[in-house]
């Protein structure tokens, strides 16, 4: 089963020149859903997680399974103004303007071995703030899994000194 077949691009959305992979395809089939969970549980067995952690949105659909399938807890990565606690937050530049991500103060414990999942590695950005929050807080990033990586965004290499598994590239 050949997962990039449950994957479909979108051009020009959400603006001209961007080429969105759409992930909703793999998620509507039982068995490549599956497939692509099991992979990033296989690759985090090794890894002694103590808990996932997943950005909003897209980082709840895959994070979610993997925790589970681990035994582990999972923590949300959310944008400002969801979390009803308090938050560590930390802002990161983009292409234009800025954009803020937030985590509970309590949502990680010092010393716990935390494995970032999100649906695609772009540009690093989104996973270079959750990072920052994580080591705030106390935690180690054991590892990073993604479903898509966009070679030509360079994430990985932003992402220097962590590892990090891709399931398919692009
Ligand atoms: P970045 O912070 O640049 O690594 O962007 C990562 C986030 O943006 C991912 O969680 C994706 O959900 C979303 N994203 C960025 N580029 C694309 C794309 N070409 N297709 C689909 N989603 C994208």
């Amino acid at each position: 089963m050949n997962l990039k077949n449950y994957i479909a691009l979108v051009e020009d959305y959400p603006k001209e020149g961007i080429k969105f992979r759409d992930i909703t395809p793999l998620l509507a089939n039982g068995k490549a859903f599956k497939k692509a969970t099991d992979e990033i549980v296989e690759y985090a067995k090794e890894k002694k997680i103590d808990l996932v952690v997943g950005p909003e949105a897209r980082g709840f659909i895959f994070g979610c399974p993997v925790s589970y399938a681990l035994e582990v807890g999972f923590a949300p990565v959310r944008k400002p103004g969801k979390l009803p606690r308090e938050t560590v937050e930390y802002e990161y530049d983009l292409e234009y303007g800025t954009n803020t991500l937030c985590m509970h103060n309590d949502s990680i414990k010092p010393g716990q071995r935390v494995l970032i999942v999100d649906d695609l590695l772009a540009t690093g950005g989104t996973v270079e703030a959750t990072i920052k929050i994580i080591e705030d807080l106390g935690g180690i990033v054991a590892g990073m899994a993604f479903l898509i990586e966009l070679e030509d965004l360079n994430g990985r290499e932003n992402l220097a000194g962590y590892d990090i598994m891709t399931l398919l590239k692009y």
